[in-house]
């Protein structure tokens, strides 16, 4: 198991999947992109693991709300490789492409298709962009996966993004320390700790991800003081209970990363088999807060289909009343409060 894994042939080969289903896959692999890091073969073993990664041919279904574009990335998207949505912020893709293929992933239309980096006159575009948008305070390298680029280009963006006088905070968005923990290197390090402040947001959707070489990983990115914060989905049969959901917000705070987002599964095609419902979300975030640390408590959200943006959609805790509120507490207890 020294190569990802891409073809459904591999797939076969390697027993992942059923020979009574290589038709289908085949039809599977044909719209949406298939890897599997070699890292991540040898965890295939979790259930909430290889169904992440594995292509089922229930991605085949396409079910009546779903879309092509769900997050409406194009309808923000001023010039290629940037999507400027909210104000203060914008997401700016140097890649398209990942180390691995999630089969929920909501850019799955456009990930590991066609030509996957940016030129370098493109990428000028989008520093002149940001350079004339004096309201953007933060810009977002995602993707694609962008620390799947080499550390002399991601050096490259940054110093490129420090001439700008008015980006002050720089994230990333990443799969990589718990996917292909390997290419995290000194030389990486080195190119994230150049300037503060550098904020990365891992993905990481179950606690078996923290394998001990993704720990090292993660470890490199704490122990040299680069913030770590954490982006989950909420996935059906991966890790829509209360045990693992705790888990992996344990884990993640005990590795010294803070939960930031769960996120409702976007409405890409042929994901309706990774999806809950929202009261089933809302279910176990209310859980979460009756039992679990504060540090375990991500905020809920939905990135509303059309390109809204994202809104929190948990639990609700107050209602309004005549003369003030009603609020429950932790343990479901309601309470009044007057202002
Ligand atoms: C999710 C997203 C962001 C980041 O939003 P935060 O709430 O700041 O994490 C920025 N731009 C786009 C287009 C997004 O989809
Ligand atoms: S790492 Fe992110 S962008 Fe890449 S396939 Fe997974 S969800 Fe999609």
């Amino acid at each position: 198991m020294t190569k990802t894994l891409r073809e459904v042939s591999d797939l076969a080969a390697a027993g992942l999947v059923a020979e009574s289903e290589l038709a289908k896959l085949a039809v599977v692999a044909e719209k949406y992109s298939i890897a599997i890091s070699p890292h991540l073969q040898g965890l295939l073993q979790h259930e909430g693991i290889r169904r992440q990664f594995v292509p089922d041919v229930a991605e085949l279904i396409s079910s009546k709300n779903e879309l092509t574009d769900p997050i409406g990335d194009q309808t923000h998207s001023p010039i290629k490789g940037l999507i400027h949505r909210y104000p203060d912020r914008c997401l700016l893709q140097p890649v398209t492409m990942c180390p691995v293929y999630c089969r929920f992933c909501f850019r799955r239309e456009t990930v590991g298709q066609g030509s996957a980096a940016l030129t370098a006159h493109e990428l000028n575009a989008c520093y002149e962009y940001i350079q004339q948008h004096p309201e953007i305070w933060e810009v977002i390298l995602s993707g694609g996966d962008p620390l799947i680029l080499k550390p002399k280009q991601l050096q490259q963006i940054i110093t490129n993004l420090d001439q700008i006088k008015h980006v002050e905070i720089i994230r990333f968005h990443t799969r990589i320390p718990t996917v292909d923990p390997h290419r995290v290197n000194l030389d990486l390090i080195k190119v994230l700790t150049q300037r503060r402040p550098i904020y990365v947001v891992l993905h990481i959707n179950h606690p078996a991800e923290f394998s001990p070489a993704a720990l090292d990983a993660i470890n490199m990115l704490a122990d040299n003081g680069i913030v770590l914060l954490g982006q989950s989905v909420l996935l059906k049969g991966v890790n829509d209970n209360i045990e693992t959901l705790s888990q992996l917000f344990r884990a993640m705070v005990k590795y010294r990363i803070k939960p930031y987002y769960l996120h409702h599964v976007d409405l890409a095609a042929g994901t309706s088999h990774f999806r809950t419902t929202i009261a089933r979300g809302q279910e176990l975030m209310t859980q979460l807060r009756g039992t679990y640390s504060g540090l375990c408590q991500p905020q809920y959200v939905l990135d509303i289909p059309g390109g809204a943006g994202k809104s929190p959609i948990g639990p609700n805790y107050l209602t309004s009343q005549q003369s003030g509120y009603q609020i429950a507490n932790f343990n479901g207890k309601e309470h009044f409060y007057e202002e």
